[in-house]
């Protein structure tokens, strides 16, 4: 029998008021695991009042080391429930378990953990002029919604929800209805935490009708969301008016460039980890390798060899390397952009198809790690975002052409450089169109850090004081000393 899975409003577990459920489907077995309110406007409107409440009781007067302690309490908690909310996200997603473990559930810990210490040291400035002295406070925006994707349910939400408590706001979150499970555990830690009822609610439902009725509310006064360039768009779009703080962390094809000097081994295990982590749907992963002409053969070899050793299947053993993909239609986009690599003259030299399996996982949305070379920047292949366990690829000469082919495409989020030569390194790094960019690793993440996009990846920056500043409005009080 499946659970019933609840919104959070103002303390209180609620189905949607029009009494609308979706089903929650595990992709690993195609089976129906939990039913979640189909949420709407009137919804949205229930969490804008209990959002307002709170905002002017107890917790409006809260001080930083008071947030900080509900943090801690908070990452104390899922640690405690690490092994429950692993399984929670590896059933919503498909992703092996020991993937949830190591880093999804980890990481939502730490973000809680790095944001009450961000919070206890935060500093504002303070400007001094010969007859006055200026200083800044920063004040919360207010009520801010989060909107969130469903390949790193609890990490991304948390990204957010960490640092909008720490600067005071209260919080509407809607995540993805793929992956409703862990935010919603998160709900029952946050108000077992004893946060005040109101501070963090949770409504579960479809991006077009919840989602669109918090990006739409005029007293939600910042939005925070991460998902894909199309609904981006739409998203700015519908905030424009209301004069909305907006950060988007969108979309990526992210390259990853290997030079005839990278350590061989290391450039491959680099990029089969970019280009197959999480199944290939991480925004960061690198899904288009581009090889020196001197190491091209060598690598692609290689490469393919250890692609075709991943093992695929049940995400409950730890052997299975690859999961499954979000959803059978998900499944189907990646199987269709075999074909288009296909009809533009590629070849899948690895992949490319379902791989068989049995049991409860053979109706599960499964796709093998898919190679594919002899194609190049004018392909759809190398510039759509497949978000899958695909990757490409392509042949260059020297650095000038690997920056040429790298920012090719639309997108800026990420990319990794694999050399042994510093001058390269360096030199090539600041030549990529892209917010980040990692030299001889991949996904090496310091919270403190910028991250975020530039071109269709997105706008503004999330991470150490950039998600501070995010989560809260800056205020100048300029006190005049006198004449004399
Ligand atoms: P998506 O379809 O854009 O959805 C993201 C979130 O937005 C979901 O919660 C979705 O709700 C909601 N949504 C959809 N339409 C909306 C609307 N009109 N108004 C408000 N919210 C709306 O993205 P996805 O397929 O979940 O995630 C994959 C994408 O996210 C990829 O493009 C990936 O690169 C990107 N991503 C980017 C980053 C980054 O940091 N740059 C990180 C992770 C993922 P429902 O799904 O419930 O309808």
């Amino acid at each position: 029998m499946s659970a019933t899975l609840t919104n959070w409003i103002g303390g209180q577990k609620q189905a949607a008021s029009a009494g609308k459920t979706l089903d929650n489907i595990c992709p690993a077995t195609n089976t129906c695991i939990s039913t979640i309110p189909r949420s709407g406007a009137v919804d949205i409107d229930n969490a804008v009042a209990a959002a307002r409440k709170a905002l002017k009781g107890p917790w409006r007067t809260s001080t930083a080391a008071e947030r900080a302690g509900y943090l801690e309490t908070i990452a104390n908690t899922i640690e405690a429930r690490l092994e429950e909310f692993a399984q929670a996200e590896s059933r919503d997603t498909g992703k092996p378990v020991a993937l949830a473990k190591s880093v999804d559930i980890p990481r939502a810990i730490a973000n809680f953990r790095f944001f009450a210490g961000a919070i206890r040291h935060d500093e504002t400035g303070c400007h001094s002029m010969p007859d006055a002295i200026n200083y800044t406070v920063r004040k919360p925006v207010g009520i801010v919604g989060l909107i969130t994707p469903w390949n790193l349910p609890l990490y991304l939400l948390t990204w957010k929800t960490a640092p909008a408590l720490a600067m005071g706001n209260t919080i509407i979150a809607k995540p993805s209805e793929l992956t409703p499970t862990t935010a919603t555990l998160l709900a029952e830690v946050i108000h077992e935490a004893g946060v005040p009822a109101g501070v963090f609610n949770l409504v579960h439902g479809l991006g077009q009708e919840a989602g669109q009725a918090i990006v739409g509310h005029p007293a939600i006064r910042g939005v925070s969301f991460t998902g894909g360039t199309t609904t981006g768009a739409h998203v700015a779009a519908s905030a424009a008016p209301h004069f909305k703080k907006l950060s988007l962390e969108l979309g990526g094809k992210n390259a990853t460039l290997v030079f005839d000097d990278c350590d061989l081994d290391k450039a491959v295990s680099g990029a089969l980890r970019a280009a197959f982590a999480n199944q290939g749907q991480i925004c960061l992963c690198g899904s288009r390798i581009l090889v020196q002409e001197g190491i091209y053969d060598a690598f692609v070899e290689r490469f393919t060899n250890q692609a075709k050793g991943l093992t695929v299947g049940d995400p409950t053993a730890a052997s299975t390397n690859i999961g499954a993909v979000i959803s059978q239609a998900h499944r189907d986009k990646v199987e269709q952009y075999v074909a288009v690599a296909r009809e533009e003259g590629g070849t899948v030299v690895a992949g490319g198809k379902r791989p068989t399996l049995n049991g409860p996982f053979a109706d599960g949305a499964f796709f093998e790690p898919t190679v594919i070379t002899d194609v190049d920047e004018t392909c759809r292949i190398t510039q759509e975002e497949v978000f899958g366990p695909l990757v490409t690829i392509q042949r260059f000469s020297n650095a000038d052409d690997a920056v040429r082919i790298a920012n090719t495409v639309r997108y800026g989020l990420s990319a990794s450089v694999w050399t042994g030569n510093l001058d390269t390194a360096h030199k090539v790094s600041a030549r990529l169109d892209t917010g980040m960019v990692w030299v001889n690793t991949w996904l090496h993440r310091d919270l403190r850090v910028p991250f975020g996009g530039v071109k269709d990846s997105g706008v503004g920056r999330e991470g150490g004081t950039w998600s501070l500043e995010f989560f809260s409005e800056a205020q100048n009080i300029c006190v005049y000393l006198g004449d004399n």
